[in-house]
């Protein structure tokens, strides 16, 4: 049976937003009957998708829920925590597609990043599995971009150290990164105006509003621009964070690898809007030539591309500024590293929110109609 009655909830945060955007750029409204839920907001007009909707319904009313045939998740993980439980109780049969962690690493879902696992996620359908998560947003640009090289089974283990947007934190995070940013700005205006004025005055003016009272830090709880932050989320057992975690548990769930590959570094947030940049150090099951590497990197998907390792071209194509916005995942700077042939290193950026959040949400939706026909 088609389906058509899709639910969305969560759909104006940040996530819900890229989704609605992506949804409309790529015309997948089309034969929809969308309903729009909220937790704050019930009984106002529901967004202009261009198709008819009701006003927004309560998204904690699971007999309405129930009603529809998929329903597409982007309010966190508290709220799938409550509802889906209750409305499986129910008897729900429904598709839940989520962009929350909650229930990432349960038998009962699959993370979704089709470009690199599809085959695991059209057996799921097959199989009747009913729920369908998006991954972690570093861990599915880390396995877009280095795609080519776990299709052939090349990589043994990898270091990732990150460098992490901060729309990772969501909109709060993002306002409050250029709220920093005006305040050292305004800080530091007279001495820019000023030619004489020398660089260290300049360092110590800026030093003083990083460290002072009326720099804004409750999202980040410590300065991020002029900064970074070399913690993301919560302390797991071993020392890492549950971010530096989730590269090991979601990438080898992802990859469906009978073996899981040792996956581990650091996550660092810094002062990028959007996009995330990774470093990866990779060892390699055998030294493999550089130029078969970079052919497998850039044609193992539509939307990695190799970036020559010079300077113009890393300039202008591998940088949160080139990317933010578009679909591309640019893969550089890949070269042996000097431990030994079988070490490769590699850089990678792409944009958090379309790759990493809203993007395998849309293509989910659309093979879940695809199969139903
Ligand atoms: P968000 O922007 O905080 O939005 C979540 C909900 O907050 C909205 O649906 C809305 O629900 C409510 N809300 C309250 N005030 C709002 C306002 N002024 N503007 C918009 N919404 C407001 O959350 P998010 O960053 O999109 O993340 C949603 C989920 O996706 C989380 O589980 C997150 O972990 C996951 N995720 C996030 C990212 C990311 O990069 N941010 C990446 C991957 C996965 P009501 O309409 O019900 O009030």
């Amino acid at each position: 049976m088609a389906l058509e009655r899709v639910g969305f909830v969560g759909w104006r945060g940040m996530v819900g937003s890229v989704l609605r955007e992506r949804m409309s750029a790529e015309g997948d409204w089309a034969g929809l009957e969308p309903e729009f839920f909220s937790t704050s907001q019930v009984g106002l007009p529901a967004p202009d998708v261009g198709v008819a909707a009701p006003p927004l319904g309560d998204a904690y009313e699971i007999s309405r829920l129930a009603r529809q045939q998929v329903i597409v998740s982007c309010q966190g993980g508290d709220y799938t925590k409550q509802v889906l439980p209750e409305l499986r109780a129910g008897g729900w049969q429904g598709y839940w597609i989520d962009a929350a962690s909650a229930k990432r690493m349960d038998d009962d879902s699959v993370i979704v990043l089709d470009p690199v696992n599809r085959d695991h996620i059209d057996r799921a359908i097959a199989e009747g599995v009913r729920n369908y998560v998006g991954g972690n947003c570093t861990v599915s640009l880390m396995l877009m971009a280095l795609d080519g090289l776990f299709r052939e089974g090349w990589v043994e283990w990898l270091s990732s150290m990150t460098y992490q947007a901060a729309s990772g934190a969501g909109a709060r995070g993002m306002r409050e990164l250029v709220e920093q940013m005006r305040v050292i700005g305004d800080d530091a205006r007279k001495l820019l105006d000023d030619s004489a004025a020398s660089a260290l005055e300049i360092d110590r003016e800026v030093s003083e509003s990083v460290r002072g009272a009326g720099l804004p830090t409750e999202n980040f709880g410590a300065p991020l621009a002029a900064s970074l932050i070399p913690w993301i989320d919560s302390p797991m057992e071993g020392g890492e964070t549950r971010e530096e975690w989730k590269a090991f548990a979601e990438g080898n769930k992802i990859l469906a690898s009978g073996t899981p590959i040792a996956m581990d570094g650091f996550c660092v947030r810094i002062g990028a809007m959007r996009c995330h940049s990774q470093a990866f150090t990779i060892k390699l099951r055998s030294d493999v030539p550089l130029d078969e590497i970079e052919g497998v990197l850039a044609d193992a998907n539509d939307w990695v591309s190799l970036v020559p390792n010079d300077k113009d071209s890393t300039l202008e194509r591998l940088s949160p500024a080139a990317v933010s916005g578009t679909l591309d995942v640019p893969v550089g700077r890949v070269r042996k590293l000097r431990m030994g042939p079988d070490y490769l290193g590699a850089f990678s950026v792409g944009d958090q929110l379309l790759w990493g959040a809203a993007e395998p949400l849309r293509r989910i939706l659309g093979i879940l109609r695809e199969h139903e026909g």
